[in-house]
């Protein structure tokens, strides 16, 4: 009998089960794909941006230095808008922060989260190990197929982080609901000739906005939000087309787009389940809850899922729980989840909204709302806590310590 058995090793799945484990505590991790398999990097490489409160996690998990040492600072963040006259810029150094956030490539972070993973003690990693089956009485019973075969854990929590789509909250039977933006984001890195050191920009268009995000050197992540024919168009383009249209959108504040790495496209869409917990299940990151990339929050999002868990869980024998005391902090988790989840999603649709809108009216108010930011300090700070997750209270993980 295990005590947590986590359903995915994706990013949320390996930190949950980094999070978890302690001595005399057993966890069992089971992933679908081959985690040893990883993608190249460069120029074709995702990347993801981390937040403050994700920090203070890789901190108390004693990650961050190894972590940081691949990261790319985020210090500035300049904001503009197409055609338009306002400006804002954010800086780390007005709040007292060293960063406002840091970009990785998701191949660096996997390997090192993999790593950390294989060589815990309490951690059994099943991968190329699917899901099948989830049954529930007294404890969870979880059955998946590895090497042609079923094989069967018993387990006193499920903890499903098998992402978006979730084949594991599809067995039991959890709605989800989807928002369709109608529109798509463009995805791709780029080596531009005039990099501005650990500086982030967010350019808003007609469309929707356009993010540059720092990797290091020349690279930057380019994250393009456009109308969903356009998005197919630029998509298709060669790499001397893409570069042009690219330039022409964007500008020239990095001087020239120089390189393009591979492009790939994603529909502007957010997902989220219609219960965050079945008894003994409890869902995490992308499968609890999946928001679009321009608000470039769901993993923050996810790692902040596995810290209220933490909190929740700290110091309980789990295989002792009746299933009343197990319903009790399920029922918690949701309550304090939920009222989170609502605030980042107001804020991210926020985002896609006020820039995205047509209207001239908007537009107006657009450019005086950046314009606005600007000028009044709080509302800044505001948005500035918001997009790192430091609105949102803290407990021992988000302080930095297990
Ligand atoms: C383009 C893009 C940019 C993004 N940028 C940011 C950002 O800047 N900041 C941020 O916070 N977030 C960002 N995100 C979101 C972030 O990438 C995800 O939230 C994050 O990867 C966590 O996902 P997850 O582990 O919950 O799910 P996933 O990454 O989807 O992982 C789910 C795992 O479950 C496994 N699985 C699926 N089915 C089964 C099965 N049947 N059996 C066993 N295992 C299974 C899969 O193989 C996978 O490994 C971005 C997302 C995209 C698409």
């Amino acid at each position: 009998m295990r005590d947590i058995s986590i359903i995915g090793g994706g990013l949320i799945g390996l930190c949950a089960a980094l999070v978890m484990q302690h001595p005399g505590r057993r966890v069992t991790l089971v992933e679908a794909a081959d985690l040893e398999r990883q993608q190249s990097g460069g120029l074709n490489a995702r990347s993801i941006a981390l937040s403050a409160s994700s920090v203070q996690i890789f901190r108390a998990l004693g990650l961050w230095s190894q972590i940081a040492a691949q990261a790319a600072p985020i210090r500035r963040i300049h904001v503009s808008a197409r055609g338009r006259w306002g400006v804002t810029r954010l800086e780390a150094k007005d709040y007292d922060l060293d960063a406002l956030g840091y970009v990785i490539e998701n191949n660096a972070l996997s390997r090192i989260l993999l790593t950390a993973v294989e060589t815990s003690d309490n951690i059994q990693l099943e991968d190329q190990a699917e899901f099948e089956s989830v049954a529930q009485t007294r404890k969870v019973e979880i059955g998946y197929r590895k090497n042609k075969r079923i094989k069967k854990i018993e387990t006193a929590i499920a903890l499903v982080a098998d992402g978006a789509r979730s084949p594991t909250r599809s067995a039991l039977d959890i709605e989800h609901h989807s928002v369709d933006y109608g529109q798509a984001v463009v995805i791709s890195n780029v080596a531009v000739s005039q990099p501005k050191t650990d500086t982030a920009y967010e350019r808003f268009t007609a469309q929707g906005p356009l993010a540059m995000l720092p990797l290091g050197g020349r690279l930057y992540a380019c994250v393009w939000t456009l109308n969903l024919q356009p998005a197919a168009t630029i998509c298709a383009l060669d790499d001397a087309e893409f570069s042009a249209q690219l330039q022409d959108c964007f500008g020239y504040r990095l001087g020239l787009i120089e390189d393009v790495g591979q492009r790939f496209s994603l529909p502007l869409q957010r997902t989220r389940a219609e219960s965050l917990q079945q008894r003994r299940c409890l869902l995490i990151g992308n499968a609890a809850n999946a928001l679009h990339p321009v608000a470039g929050q769901s993993f923050n999002l996810g790692l902040r899922d596995i810290a209220c868990l933490y909190e929740l869980l700290a110091a309980r024998e789990l295989t002792k729980l009746d299933n009343e005391s197990i319903a009790e902090i399920a029922r918690e988790y949701e309550i304090l989840r939920l009222r989170e989840q609502r605030q980042v999603i107001r804020y991210g649709d926020g985002l896609v909204t006020l820039f995205s809108n047509e209207l001239p009216l908007f537009n107006q108010a657009r450019a005086a709302g950046l314009g606005l930011l600007d000028l009044l300090p709080a509302l800044k700070t505001q948005a500035v806590f918001t997009g790192m997750g430091m609105t949102f209270g803290g407990n021992r993980l988000l302080r930095g310590h297990l």
